[in-house]
């Protein structure tokens, strides 16, 4: 039912409720309060807190009086007792409450209570008789609003749907989960989610609702997982030739993790099925050949491959770098980026559409374009956290649905990988190749600088390069930060007038970018600052300092990204961690990066100490939007959730089942927005 047509709203109250986001009866129940606020307990006004919100009983005695401190402005004082003492109702330029306070009533009212002198007093109270019980005695909701609908307004629209509509709810939850749980049945729940008798009740409602959001998202993302399967028929690639030959080929023995995940990436290239795998992988553990491999199996099978990365940079890094892994081989190599001139573009897409390129590196963007491949059978894209559920769903319609593996360098523990790539496998490669030094990190304060200065000096001085890197900065802090050119002036012109230092940052362009990072590798640059921009992963083995300012500024994971920029080559490998603040928190997190190298104990680390932070927001990854369940506080009952999805999809993959067909209706609503056509056809 449209929310227009509920008692109490009308056309233009809709409206509002529109900007809320509320559109339908439903959505109108699930507006759950953003947070409550206690009017439950009555207390003594003798013996409550001055300064504090407090809910009193009273009763009205005589000597109202007004005040006239100032022309157009008069105060109301109105007196009441209880039992502990005497104290007075104030009230702002609202003479005309006067006559509605009679001496000898009796209010429960709800304030901020103030003493003035020897006067107890509470200015503007919520107030109503004592017989009635809806402003005071109970726990009252507080929800988002918008312009022109106060919180009375939504709790008294809220309680008439209540009240007309909740009968509409239906079950959704399997009710073999609700008795195994001991969970509170849907319409009970959000009855109290608005209107709870008590806290623990409410805090059972509310832990009903967020595994009902957890449950349907995992359990939708599964779903999917399986219909990409059985839906679309992928491609089986048994018919190549065999990988040993191009394994063999490599200078290095593939590590014991390597080997699982391509044996992995094998069985699933090699079924009919279509691959939705995601690689794991911390900085360096060699994910690029892992990918290699499987392009070779699919051009080998007769089949193109694509591989996508963030940023032209990369993308011409792994360029390079597959040429080279494949020069052995007759394959052919294209790249396709923006700055490429139009006509080399055209030819590249000619090539590509004719089959005379085998494997196509570029950008994300080059998946937006209407490009023509002659055959493609496998896509991969080098993740870098910027592409969601739907763009992978948009890859997987590409010709004729090409097997799509996802690289990532970003080390999530597995309870959230499994929501936040809940449409994909995973394989996990928890192993650097073997002689690897370890990175020596050193966290200091600012008072450091100039030993640290000191000892990159040496380095230097000894044919070494190094980083420096500072965050990109807002315009409104700028006077606090280390900005990026600063630290470049203060380099180049005093620090390290004897060396070259150049500069790079995100507001250039890109094929700027590209030279300087082209002259930093060719050894041109000693030290190069930056912003953030190098974080994707260029390899220049002969640097090996990194020192990053601010440090506090960085997610944990992030800097464990930008240490992975050293440590390529042969040589010892330092990182320097400049942390401008001395709070306790940042020591700590600086500490774990000293102690540790290991990405997913840093970022689980990382997600004690900060909280999840916007990277695992659902909406970043494309997923829809939680209302009240929290992927990183309500952690352990998503392991819960995960183990009762896990097994009613290996049960009844299609939820099928009758017990399921609500759930499963309400997933299909869940993702209806993320993407039509995504789930079931
Ligand atoms: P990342 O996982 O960060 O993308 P890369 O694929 O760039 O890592 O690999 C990092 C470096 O390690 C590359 O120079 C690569 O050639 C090398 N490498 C990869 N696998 C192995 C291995 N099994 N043994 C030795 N070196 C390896
Ligand atoms: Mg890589």
């Amino acid at each position: 039912m449209d929310i227009q047509f509920i008692k109490g709203v009308g056309p233009k109250r809709a409206k509002k409720l529109n900007r809320l986001g509320i559109y339908s009866v439903e959505d109108l129940l699930r507006y759950y309060p953003k947070d409550y606020e206690d009017r439950s307990k009555f207390s003594l006004l003798k013996r409550s807190p001055i300064g504090e919100k407090v809910s009193l009983k009273i009763k009205i005695i005589t000597g109202t009086r007004i005040l006239r401190p100032r022309r157009n402005m008069s105060i109301l004082k109105v007196p009441f007792e209880d039992s502990s003492g005497v104290g007075y109702l104030t009230f702002f330029n609202q003479e005309y409450l006067r006559s509605r306070f009679k001496v000898g009533e009796e209010y429960r009212i709800y304030g901020k209570l103030k003493r003035v002198g020897a006067e107890y007093q509470i200015s503007n109270p919520t107030y109503e008789k004592r017989s009635s019980k809806n402003k005071t005695g109970r726990i009252i909701p507080k929800y988002g609003l918008t312009k022109g609908l106060s919180n009375n307004q939504v709790i008294k629209i809220i309680r008439t749907s209540l009240n007309d509509h909740i009968r509409e709810l239906d079950e959704s939850i399997p009710g073999y989960l609700i008795d195994k749980y001991g969970m509170m049945g849907i319409r009970e729940a959000i009855k109290t989610v608005h209107f709870p008798k008590d806290f623990d009740s409410l805090t059972r409602a509310r832990n009903r609702l967020k595994f009902e959001e957890l449950f349907s998202l995992q359990l939708g993302l599964f779903m999917m997982k399986e219909i990409n399967k059985s839906v679309d028929q992928g491609i089986s690639f048994s018919n190549s030739e065999n990988i040993n030959g191009f394994i063999k080929e490599l200078s290095f023995n593939l590590t014991g993790a390597q080997s699982r995940v391509v044996e992995e990436i094998e069985e699933d290239m090699n079924s009919l099925e279509e691959m939705n795998r995601l690689v794991q992988g911390d900085v360096g553990s060699g994910k690029t050949v892992v990918a290699a491999i499987a392009m070779y199996k699919s051009v080998t099978s007769g089949y193109q491959a694509a591989m996508l990365a963030p940023t032209e940079i990369l993308a011409m890094q792994h360029f390079e770098s597959l040429k080279e892994l494949f020069s052995k081989f007759d394959i052919k190599c294209g790249i396709l980026v923006g700055s490429l001139k139009a006509k080399e573009k055209e030819e590249i897409l000619e090539k590509i559409k004719s089959g005379e390129i085998d494997i196509i590196i570029g950008t994300h963007a080059i998946i937006q374009e209407g490009i023509e491949f002659n055959k493609l059978g496998l896509a991969i894209t080098d993740e870098q956290h910027r592409f969601g559920v739907k763009q992978r769903a948009i890859l997987n319609k590409k010709g004729n649905n090409p097997d799509v593996l996802v690289m990532t360098a970003t080390p999530i523990p597995r309870t959230l990988a499994l929501i936040l790539y809940g449409d994909l496998d995973i394989s996990i490669i928890d192993e650097l190749p073997p002689g690897r030094k370890e990175i020596e990190t050193f966290a200091v304060g600012e008072n450091m600088v100039d030993r640290a200065n000191d000892f990159i000096r040496k380095q230097l001085l000894e044919g070494r390069q190094a980083y420096v890197v500072c965050p990109v900065i807002e315009e409104s802090e700028i006077s606090e930060l280390n900005s990026v050119e600063d630290i470049y002036i203060n380099l180049k012109e005093e620090v390290f007038q004897e060396f070259n230092v150049g500069l790079l940052h995100g507001k250039m362009k890109s094929d700027e970018k590209d030279k300087i990072m082209e002259s930093f590798k060719e050894g041109l640059i000693d030290i190069l600052v930056s912003t953030t921009v190098i974080e994707v992963g260029v390899d220049v083995p002969n640097s090996n300092i990194m020192c990053i300012y601010n440090s506090e500024r960085f997610g944990l994971a992030q800097l464990h990204q930008l240490r992975g920029r050293v440590g390529r080559g042969e040589y010892q490998s330092y990182c320097i961690l400049i942390n401008y603040s001395s709070g306790k928190v940042a020591r700590k997190r600086m500490q774990i990066l000293e102690q540790s190298s290991d990405g997913f104990i840093i970022s689980e680390k990382d997600l004690e100490l900060r909280g999840p932070g916007e990277f695992f927001g659902t909406r970043q990854h494309g997923l829809p939007e939680l209302k009240i369940a929290n992927l990183f506080i309500d952690m352990k009952m998503l392991k819960m959730v995960q183990k009762e999805a896990i097994k009613i999809i290996e049960e009844d993959p299609g939820l099928n089942k009758k017990m399921h067909e609500r759930i499963r209706e309400k997933i299909e609503e869940l993702f209806k927005e993320v993407n039509k056509d995504l789930i079931l056809n």
